[in-house]
């Protein structure tokens, strides 16, 4: 394989990237001024040593100082009893423009396909678990499960509360759902900021 060859093959495995769309872009690499590409290039070496996982809530963010844990984790001004478990990094993003939730997150790494029973190992259950029963003795009460409005997003819901259901229960947290404020077939991640006010407004408790 050449190197055209090895890009167009790495790029195929981005998410929602096809086959055509890989040879657009590594295409698109070559016409580029020297200055860009030399700047990609230089990103994509240093990403993963400036952009860090929170050890907290797993969320990436830009490190300055060695520092494990993100600003959201560390920060005295948000309610540290609060839980809200997302699937990704970018559902955070939208939920932060909005400005309506004060509390903590986690980040699960993905959704539980409904029709693909094999488990994804990006997903953080065993994390997820350790999370609440760290939080419980800290004074955790409040667990909202805001994923997108979907079979995915339900059945990934379904999968998390086997997970945690059963110790929440015992010490009496409710977990709420921010999905059923939102309208079906809704993606969290493109919500407007109005749509997600409303989803906390109307998050339910499960049934
Ligand atoms: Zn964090």
């Amino acid at each position: 394989m050449n190197n055209l060859d090895k890009l167009i093959a790495l790029f195929e495995k981005f998410p929602g990237v096809g086959a055509r769309q890989a040879k657009r872009f590594a295409f698109h690499i070559l016409t580029m001024q020297d200055a860009d590409s030399a700047e990609l290039s230089r990103l994509i070496a240093e990403i993963k040593g400036t952009v860090v996982e929170c050890a907290s809530c797993h969320r990436f963010f830009a490190t300055a100082y060695n520092e494990t844990i993100c600003s959201l984790c560390s920060s005295s001004q948000r309610t540290h009893t609060k839980l809200l478990i997302v699937s990704q990094d970018s559902d955070i993003q939208a939920i932060e423009r909005a400005g309506v939730y004060d509390g903590l997150y986690f980040v699960f790494g993905g959704t539980v396909p409904l029709l693909n029973s094999g488990e994804n190992k990006k997903l953080r259950g065993g994390a997820l678990k350790a999370t609440i029963e760290t939080r419980i003795p800290e004074g955790l009460n409040e667990v909202t499960i805001g994923f997108s409005v979907n079979p995915d997003g339900e059945n990934t819901a379904r999968f998390v509360e086997s997970i945690i259901g059963e110790i929440l229960k015992e010490k009496g947290i409710v977990i709420s759902y921010l999905g059923r404020g939102l309208s079906t077939g809704s993606e969290l991640e493109y919500a407007d900021a109005e749509t997600i006010k409303n989803a906390f407004k109307n998050r339910s408790a499960s049934e």
